[in-house]
């Protein structure tokens, strides 16, 4: 999808804030491998531009207690150069810098941090919130986290659940798709290198899920045939298989650039700075 000329682009670091092993292979990508234990990313987007304020997309997992990863029997590893304010610091800003923080959704190792932005408006679908709430994925939706958020619904101007597709601020779209949760979002930024979409755990892998899989060759056999990338392949952890696979579809057709939040090709493709 061509950069839209009549919206600002906007630029954006990859911040790598840990990393999540134990993860079991055929959680990553549908029926791949199982047993196979693997250790993936966890990234943080932040988004900075001269017409709109800093944004954070996700906030990984609770810094102050990183072992509530094994309550999923996974780990979570950071570096005293992974955590947020050592990123933030980076690039010339701290916690009271970002006026914005967006979910692509609440699970675990995405909504950990947010009370560490104390000037954050906090954004995110309404129905990832009732989702949360309603005992659908276990433990990938903390008591700490969730009852935090509900709390924050009380603060005036804390919280913004949407409903609807909205532009947060030229060239920065929120869209609500329910590809990986019920209520996750896709946010499409536009860049100066074309449409970059932070699809969260809609896609764990673009590699194995789209390009190419020895378990299941039929996926690189669709995407050497195809002018664009054909296969869809569905990550192991969804609350719906035909939704995550029609997630995978949306953002494959109209990303120029694919941002998912535990895929180590965003970095090797496109490094820390985008745009
Ligand atoms: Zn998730
Ligand atoms: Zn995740």
């Amino acid at each position: 999808m061509p950069v839209d000329k009549n919206k600002p682009t906007h630029k954006i670091k990859v911040m790598d804030i840990g990393d999540i092993g134990g993860v079991d292979a055929s959680f990553l990508v549908n029926k791949y491998s199982p047993g196979k234990p693997i250790t993936v990313p966890c990234y943080s987007f932040l988004i900075v531009s001269e017409t709109a304020p800093p944004i954070v997309v996700d906030t990984g997992v609770k810094e102050d207690q990183l072992d509530i990863m094994a309550r999923l029997g996974m780990t979570c590893t950071q570096r005293p150069d992974q955590k947020l304010s050592y990123q933030l610091a980076k690039y010339g800003l701290d916690f009271n810098d970002i006026e914005v923080v967006l979910h692509t959704h609440l699970h675990i190792d995405h909504a950990g941090n947010d009370r560490l932005f104390p000037k954050a408006k906090i954004i995110f679908p309404r129905k990832e919130l009732m989702f949360a709430v309603a005992d659908m994925m276990d433990e990938q939706y903390p008591a700490e986290y969730i009852t935090y958020l509900v709390e924050q619904i009380h603060v005036p101007g804390k919280v913004r659940l949407i409903d609807y597709p909205m532009e947060l601020f030229p060239g920065i779209m929120l869209e609500p798709d329910e590809g990986h949760t019920w209520g996750s979002m896709n946010i499409k930024i536009n860049t100066k290198q074309g449409l970059a979409i932070m699809c969260g755990d809609v896609i764990y892998s673009q590699r194995l899920q789209c390009f190419e899989n020895e378990i299941f060759p039929e996926i690189g056999k669709h995407a050497a045939h195809s002018a664009f990338s054909f296969g869809d392949r569905s990550t192991g952890n969804y609350w719906n298989l035909w939704a995550a696979k029609a997630g995978v579809q949306k953002v494959m057709a109209e990303a120029d650039i694919v941002l998912p939040i535990h895929d180590p090709m965003v970095v090797q493709k496109y490094g820390y700075e985008i745009g």
